[in-house]
């Protein structure tokens, strides 16, 4: 059997890295070990590794289930690079060319072998799998097993089962490590008393504190008080909308803070006016809405400030968390009252609309349909009765999608609305990592095929386009969903007038709608809501909170540099 010093030689002698990083160890030792393993890292915290090197040393094959098609090539170029045979099997590949692929694996040829979760639906493949020797599977961007992750994705469901059939041990990863997704990851892969591997969230350099207000004046008057405090480097200050921004930027101008601010609405020249001028810090405080992506280049952000309560701890960790970027100490503050939550409250009603407002946009479609079944959305919506406005219809009609019983036209025809935020040097440096190159690559095209200056500009791009640019028709939604969760760019996969189509004749109050799964989707959203809410009103030590969150074993019950434990102090 291998033992870890092997896994070191491994790790030194292939991949020329004299050390394990924090956790990798602990992983590489759990599977070595025949455990089931579950590893929790931030991106690019090194959870291929944790794998990878313990591929080389098993005596079966490892399988790696990765949800994006387009990342294979590029995890199994970078392998070959240095001198590892990995392949991948995915629908891009002819038969012939997937079959000689399988066979090279089962002549031991290739001991890692890449597919996507779609793969083990294939009967062939399962037969295939039978006659293999597996020591172990892999399962990346595990999240997408939970309803509660960002990016579910059905297939992901079957592991359970795959993994029974399999029989070898799993190792699971994932940079998503909220309690619930913990609990998912566990469950759903049917982990067997898993060694959990948490690191790398901690942000020893930052200092966390919350002020709490009782209105809109106090809140203004924190944040002047804030960001008059004299410090070095550059202060970022977070609200919700841009109508905030706006409001909040002339306030702090007129106080005598210069400060810009910065969201979607501010297109062209004047967007390059202000990013320049913050860039070469003219102007060292911005406000701005989470659209914004050029703070993020900036590694001395001093200050992370929100004015309102983000809808969770994930967003509000990742936003907060583009401060001190260069190590040097920073503070993150929430400014926060009682009323920010009821905002949250509204959002989620209009996200997650209850069964009453369903029926009732389905009434309203059935009655303005023509005889073709055609409906314009906004004619249902003004129709509906019940229905808060048009992002609830839009919810409403969503699910009614979902069930089939109508289709939005324009969902894969027509096209899509995009405009790029991030710097080539934030894509060149947050891109880098091996697991980021189809984003990178989708970029780089776009870059080709459109220019940079439309890119910035934002425009309308047929979803034909889109589909062709990313090689595959599905995997642009995906890839454009992550880069827009990072910050990197906004889309609108359908922006404009859209239309509906009735399918079907279905009774009004026997919709073919699970309830409870819709009920459910709305509980999900409002516990994370109560997560940050819990954060706002913590009285104990706040990085502790936040790394309790994440399942840091390491999570402290007093830092010592948050307000609550200089409080105490
Ligand atoms: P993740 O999947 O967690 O986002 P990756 O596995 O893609 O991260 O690794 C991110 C980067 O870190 C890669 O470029 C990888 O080569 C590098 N890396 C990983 N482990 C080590 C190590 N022990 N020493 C040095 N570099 C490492
Ligand atoms: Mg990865």
């Amino acid at each position: 059997m291998a033992t870890f010093e092997d896994a070191r030689q491994v790790l030194e002698r292939r991949f020329g890295y004299p050390d394990f990083r924090g956790g990798q160890a602990a992983a590489v030792r759990a599977v070595l070990a025949g455990r089931d393993v579950l590893v929790l890292m931030p991106t690019g915290g090194g959870k291929s590794l944790c794998y990878q090197v313990p591929s080389q040393l098993l005596p079966g094959i490892t399988l790696v289930v990765s949800p994006l098609i387009s990342l294979m090539q590029d995890q199994v170029d970078g392998l070959a690079a240095v001198g590892l045979a990995a392949t991948f099997v995915n629908s891009t590949l002819t038969p012939g060319d997937a079959d000689a692929r399988l066979r090279a694996v089962e002549e031991g040829r290739v001991r890692l072998l890449y597919v996507a979760p779609e793969r083990f639906g294939s009967a062939r493949f399962r037969q295939w799998l039978e006659r293999v020797d597996v020591s172990l599977l892999a399962v990346d961007e595990a999240h997408c097993i939970s309803q509660w992750g960002h990016d579910f994705r059905p297939a992901y469901l079957e592991l359970g089962r795959v993994r029974e059939a399999i029989g070898a041990p799993v190792i699971a990863l994932t940079a998503t490590a909220t309690p619930e997704v913990r609990r998912d990851v566990i469950d759903q892969l049917r982990l067997k008393e898993p060694v959990v591997v948490v690191r790398g969230f901690d942000r020893p350099n930052l200092s966390w504190h919350a002020v709490r207000a009782r209105n809109d004046e106090e809140k203004d008057r924190a944040l002047l008080s804030l960001v008059r405090r004299r410090r070095p480097g550059v202060t970022v200050v977070y609200a919700s909308t841009r109508r905030a921004v706006d409001a909040l930027t002339d306030f702090l101008n007129r106080a005598g803070v210069a400060a810009v601010g910065y969201h979607a609405g501010i297109r062209g020249e004047e967007r390059r006016r202000l990013q320049d001028a913050f860039m070469a810090e003219e102007v060292r405080t911005v406000v701005a809405t989470n659209a914004f992506g050029m703070g993020i280049d900036k590694p001395n952000v001093r200050l992370v400030a929100h004015y309102h309560l983000p809808a969770s701890l994930e967003a509000y960790y990742q936003e907060a968390g583009r401060a001190g970027r260069d190590g040097e100490s920073a503070d993150c503050v929430l400014i926060h009252a009682a009323g920010d939550r009821s905002i949250h409250a509204f959002l989620l009603e209009q996200g997650h609309p209850g069964r009453g407002v369903v029926e009732a946009v389905y009434r309203a479609a059935r009655a303005g349909a023509g005889p073709d079944g055609r409906v314009s959305a906004s004619d249902i919506a003004r129709a509906a009765r019940g229905a808060a406005g048009e992002r609830q219809v839009e919810s409403a009609l969503r699910i009614l999608e979902g069930a089939g019983v109508l289709r939005r036209s324009g969902a894969a025809t027509g096209a899509a609305w995009l405009r790029l935020i991030a710097t080539a040097n934030r894509i060149e440096r947050d891109l880098g990592g091996a697991d980021q190159g189809a984003e990178r690559t989708l970029l780089r095209r776009l870059w080709r095929r459109v220019g940079p200056d439309r890119l910035y500009e934002g425009l309308r791009i047929p979803r034909r386009l889109l589909a062709e640019i990313a090689g595959a028709p599905d995997s642009a939604p995906v890839l454009l969903d992550a880069l827009q969760a990072r910050g990197f760019l906004e889309w609108d996969p359908r922006p404009g007038r859209e239309e509906v189509q009735l399918r079907s004749d279905a009774d009004p109050r026997r919709l073919p709608i699970d309830w409870r799964e819709v009920a459910e989707a709305r509980r999900r959203e409002e516990r994370k809501l109560d997560w940050m809410c819990g954060y706002a009103g913590h009285r104990g030590c706040r990085r502790g909170y936040l790394l309790r969150y994440f399942g840091d074993p390491d999570a402290m019950e007093r830092c010592g540099r948050c307000d609550n434990c200089i409080g105490k102090s």
